[in-house]
């Protein structure tokens, strides 16, 4: 399968993974047009999508799902809190449900909802498996936990997210509120979280890390890869490559075998 970070960040998140009997798009958080033209760039239609899978329903995640279901002629597949939320942001979609904790085929594809701490109605993570290679996604997620270390040391890459550094965050702009809502154990994962994440997975079978969802505001690209790549030569780990996407770009196509 490859995959393809076209947008991650507070202006808005889409993954395509492309497994070629199954292409997906994790979040739709942009306008559609936007993503139909990251997709021309591949060159994936938008009618090759099977299906568009939401993580939960803020707005960086889901506004673009709609209108891009239609466009592509693709289900939306959430899990019933998200679409719940998501109320008239999905309404007339073709929807089709997953329940957390319940894995599903698409295609050659297995994917494995989970839960993730996240101030939203039920948020969840993915992994995703074909053939013994094995992705994880986890954003958005205000805290680890020992189920995301096992899951992220069963993977062969993991996409997470590693959004601030506790000390630009708490010299920002943004006002008390929303600092504490970024912090708390249901917001957002700082860059020592995402750091300690990788860490611990590194005993499993991980092999390479992708942070995303950087804030332009609290973070650097540069410095939350440093934190991760420090963190990691701390206990001399070599075999797990870092890469971060910079808030609101895109990645490389990465590969897994
Ligand atoms: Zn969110
Ligand atoms: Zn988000």
């Amino acid at each position: 399968m490859r995959l393809r970070i076209l947008r991650s960040g507070s202006g808005g998140n889409a993954i395509l993974v492309d497994a070629g009997d199954a292409r997906l798009l994790i979040d739709a958080g942009l306008p559609a047009d936007v993503i139909v033209r990251e997709l021309a760039a591949l060159p994936i239609l938008p009618q090759d999508l099977t299906a568009v899978l939401l993580t939960h329903e803020h707005d960086d995640h889901a506004k673009g799902a709609l209108t891009l279901s239609r466009i592509a002629g693709c289900p939306v597949l959430a899990n019933e809190g998200t679409i719940a939320s998501a109320g008239a942001a999905l309404d007339g979609a073709q929807i089709e449900r997953f329940v957390t904790g319940t894995p599903f085929r698409l295609g050659s594809l297995m994917i494995d909802p989970f839960a993730l701490p996240h101030d939203a109605a039920e948020p969840v993570g993915f992994a995703i498996s074909q053939n013994g290679s094995r992705l994880v996604i986890a954003t958005d997620l205000g805290s680890s936990s020992d189920e995301v270390v096992e899951r992220a040391g069963d993977a062969d890459m993991l996409i997470i997210e590693s959004n601030y550094d506790l000390r630009l965050l708490s010299v920002s702009p943004y006002p008390w509120f929303l600092k504490n809502r970024i912090l708390s154990t249901t917001g957002h994962l700082s860059n020592d979280a995402a750091a300690e994440t990788i860490r611990a997975a590194a005993a499993g079978r991980l092999r390479t890390a992708v942070l995303v969802h950087l804030s332009d505001i609290n973070n650097l690209t540069p410095l939350a890869r440093d934190t991760v790549q420090w963190t990691l030569e701390r206990e001399a780990i070599t075999h797990v490559a870092v890469h971060a996407v910079r808030p609101n770009g895109t990645s490389n196509t990465y590969e897994l075998q």
